[in-house]
């Protein structure tokens, strides 16, 4: 089980650390690291309902509790989380937490074409509603570029493991931007028109650059 900071309020929790079922084992295919080439952001239209707030998350159990939730949420596109990583944006400390999802060696269920050299990431919650309150966004917007650094360029941990960095990913990219967005590939509203304003402030940095 792996539950690690990566920076200063950036966690990072693996499945057995958020409690997958483990009835609904990981899918997808397996894809070397160097065939990443390229984020793609969703939102995963599922709020935190439980009070005013629900697209920021109060607690660690709500997190794992709604990842459970994911594995089974499209059997469509089978029973496991269909992105590769989710994103909590948390009430406390302006503070993210990552959970896996597919992870880093698997191939995704999240955008059509682009599931084997894309990396999904899903912002928790929904994002397109008037009410979400931009500021919450944009202020947490540097700890997932120190993720997507992390990923690039150094993906390890004593506590998870010594993996190779992913070093072609944010090769492809399109010219606005550092990731692209669900919308880029498909008509839909995802990642929500609330979130798309602070996307373009993403990049790759390296967590030893904070
Ligand atoms: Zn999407």
């Amino acid at each position: 089980m792996a539950k690690f900071e990566i920076l200063p309020g950036l966690t990072f929790v693996d499945r057995s650390g958020w409690g997958a079922k483990s009835t609904f084992p990981r899918m997808g295919h397996r894809v070397p690291r160097s065939k990443r080439t390229h984020v793609i952001i969703h939102h995963t239209v599922v709020s935190d309902a439980n009070d005013t707030s629900p697209i920021l998350w109060e607690t660690l159990p709500e997190v794992y509790r709604n990842m459970r939730r994911l594995q089974t949420i499209r059997p469509d596109l089978g029973n496991d989380v269909p992105y590769s990583f989710l994103v909590y944006l948390m009430a406390k400390k302006n503070a993210m937490v990552i959970c896996e999802g597919r992870g880093e060696d698997r191939s995704g269920a999240h955008t059509k074409g682009h599931n084997t050299a894309g990396i999904g990431i899903a912002l928790a919650g929904n994002f397109h509603e008037d009410d979400v309150p931009g500021i919450e966004v944009a202020k947490r917007m540097y700890l997932l570029s120190g993720f997507l650094g992390w990923l690039r360029y150094a993906p390890s941990h004593p506590d998870y493991g010594t993996f190779s960095a992913m070093k072609n990913l944010g090769s492809m990219r399109p010219v606005d931007r550092e990731v692209y967005v669900h919308q880029d590939f498909k008509a839909t509203a995802c990642p929500g028109k609330r979130a798309l304003p602070h996307l373009s402030q993403l990049a790759f940095v390296h967590p030893n650059a904070f």
